[in-house]
């Protein structure tokens, strides 16, 4: 295959050749250098590659030429190959045009002129950009097949399972496919279950859990030791960021997940309010980064495992997996956030992963061509979801139950839902019953007190959380909604005498289990935002040297 192409583009010829030079020089082993010396040679050699089939991963082009600017450019290279990374290269005086491109253009960065030297200011960018690049671009495949019928809730867990955890794979359907036809028959059994994987060593699993799953991709889900300094139960941001600061710190540190690295982050198409992502990042692409600062640290990272018990003995604190195998630490970090509340209303339940989905179900996106989908939910997360729908289905339609969606959800979304022509609101308005036999056919809807029945294949609900907790039984003190009580709610809580013969105040995020601390979405009391579960699984990090240092 050939290998994928970075492009340049700039008028002035001492420019577009010193930066030929220095891509060539960074990435020329990896990457077809082209450069072209004005927008309109640009779009033809990007038609003419895209026509052979090459695929561009970066277009670096520079703001300011006579005939078509940079911005202008972008605009219409988006068009011919929208995934390619875009950056602006920009002088001084141009920032404020690179900022505004940032939201029209949804350019990815502005480099400012001069770039020298280019191991600072250029390659650092580039490469980010490149690595985010081939997650989302995956070469053609080779590897793992799923074969499934698109409607069973089995082949959804199967997929959203794989693309969390960014294994490439293909899904063929049964039912159109001569490829899933082949496979089937392939394989002599008497009665083989979809959904069923394909691996490229001949091996075939029937409906596998996710643990199978991890096992056979070859992701870590048996801990190399017995005994850690650290245990840290999810890997979202909060836990995540425990993980990172840990680590590196010299804390022998483990981090147990049960689905994939990311929480709810990973499910989030475009995180726009995280410090530092000026353009914008989706939540798989955050979680990749950090699973690879994590891991660069020597985190260890059990997948599709979960925490099921919690108890002291002695200064040991031990975890009880779902399987009945126990691990030991020092001191834990609890980290497992929330999960959406259930839609009560009548067929919801029996059609869930059947056309109707929890959360962004971003796996399902693609499948959704043309479709009409309705979003329920008025917050951030909902709005996100909107708009990711928005470019694939040919409608989406958000059901949110007050008056507007102001109260809810932040003003930048409110103004791209407003500004996306597919997208309808329709407020005081409620899912009555969900229809179908073996997939979502139609939903009836409570719209200001009239009843409506819509057609769709689609329904993505998105309605607040509650938090992870229930694993923890009396292990330590909750509010009256199940969040995890910390530091000072502790204390508030009189449950003081918890903290054992120190006598001590439990520090800020501990809990009422001296040497267990809690950080992000499940703390009682806590901002559900990205940046506060990093925040506090960071600060967690500090008291558990405190706790390790002083206790
Ligand atoms: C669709 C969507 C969009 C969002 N967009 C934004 C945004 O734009 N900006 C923003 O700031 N915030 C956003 N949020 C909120 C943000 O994602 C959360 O506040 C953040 O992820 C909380 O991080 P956390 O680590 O505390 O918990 P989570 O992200 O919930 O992670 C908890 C992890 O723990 C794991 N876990 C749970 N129980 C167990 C167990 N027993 N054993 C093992 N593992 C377990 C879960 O599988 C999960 O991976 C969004 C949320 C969603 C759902």
């Amino acid at each position: 295959m050939n290998k994928p192409v970075i492009l340049t583009l700039d008028d002035d010829p001492n420019v577009l050749q010193a930066v030929a030079r220095d891509l060539r020089s960074k990435f020329g082993s990896d990457y077809k250098i082209t450069r072209a010396d004005s927008g309109d040679s640009a779009l033809e050699l990007l038609t003419a590659l895209k026509e052979r089939g090459d695929r561009a991963a970066l277009l670096l082009v520079d703001q300011r030429m006579p005939k078509m600017s940079g911005v202008d450019f972008l605009e219409k290279a988006v068009e011919i190959y929208p995934d390619a990374r875009r950056v602006l290269l920009t002088a001084y005086a141009d920032t404020d045009a690179a900022i505004k491109a940032i939201n029209d253009v949804q350019i990815d960065y502005y480099l400012l002129k001069p770039w020298a030297p280019p191991e600072e200011k250029l390659y650092p960018v580039l490469v980010d950009l490149l690595d985010d690049w081939h997650v989302a671009n995956p070469p053609p495949f080779e590897g793992i097949r799923v074969v499934g019928n698109r409607w069973a809730p089995a082949l959804h867990q199967i997929k959203d399972f794989l693309a969390r955890n960014h294994v490439p794979y293909l899904w063929l359907d049964p039912e159109t496919s001569d490829e899933a036809k082949e496979l089937i028959e392939s394989v002599k059994a008497d009665k083989l279950e979809l959904p069923c994987m394909f691996f490229p060593d001949g091996t075939v699993l029937q409906r596998p859990e996710n643990l199978k799953i991890a096992e056979k991709v070859g992701m870590q889900t048996v801990a190399d030791q017995p005994f850690y300094d650290l245990i840290i139960i999810g890997a979202g941001p909060a836990g995540l960021a425990a993980a990172v600061y840990g680590a590196s710190e010299g804390l022998n540190t483990l981090v147990i997940e049960e689905k994939a690295p990311g929480g709810q982050a990973g499910m989030s198409s475009r995180i726009e309010n995280y410090l530092g992502f000026p353009g914008g990042v989706s939540g798989g692409e955050l979680a990749h980064r950090a699973v690879t600062q994590a891991k660069r640290f020597g985190v260890e990272i059990l997948t599709a495992r979960q925490a099921a018990g919690l108890r002291a003995e002695g200064p040991s604190r031990v975890i009880e997996l779902a399987d009945g195998s126990e691990l030991e630490c020092r001191s834990l970090i609890i980290a497992t956030g929330v999960s959406y509340r259930k839609l009560e209303a009548p067929g919801i339940e029996k059609l869930t992963g059947a056309g109707i989905y929890y959360g962004a179900g971003m796996t399902e996106g693609p499948t959704l061509k043309g479709a009409d989908v309705y979003v329920v939910g008025g917050a951030n997360s909902a709005g996100q979801g909107a708009m990711y729908f928005s470019k694939y289905a040919s409608k989406v339609t958000m059901l949110v139950r007050g008056d507007s969606l102001s109260a809810s959800m932040s003003r930048y979304l409110i103004d791209q839902i407003d500004a996306t022509d597919n997208i309808d609101v329709w407020t005081r308005s409620a899912v009555a019953e969900a229809f179908g036999t073996d997939r979502l056919e139609k939903l009836a809807i409570d719209r200001d007190g009239e009843n409506t029945t819509v057609e769709t294949s689609g329904l993505f609900i998105l309605i607040g959380a509650k938090p992870r907790t229930e694993w923890l039984g009396d292990a330590v003190a909750r509010d009256e909604h199940g969040f995890v009580l910390a530091g000072p709610d502790v204390r508030s809580k009189d449950s003081l005498t918890l903290l054992g013969p120190s006598d001590r105040l439990p520090y800020l995020l501990e809990t009422s289990m001296p040497g267990v601390f809690v950080a992000g979405d499940v703390r009682s009391g806590s901002i559900k935002r990205v940046a506060s579960a990093v925040g506090e699984g960071s600060m967690a990090v500090n008291f558990v040297h405190r706790y390790q240092a002083e206790c």
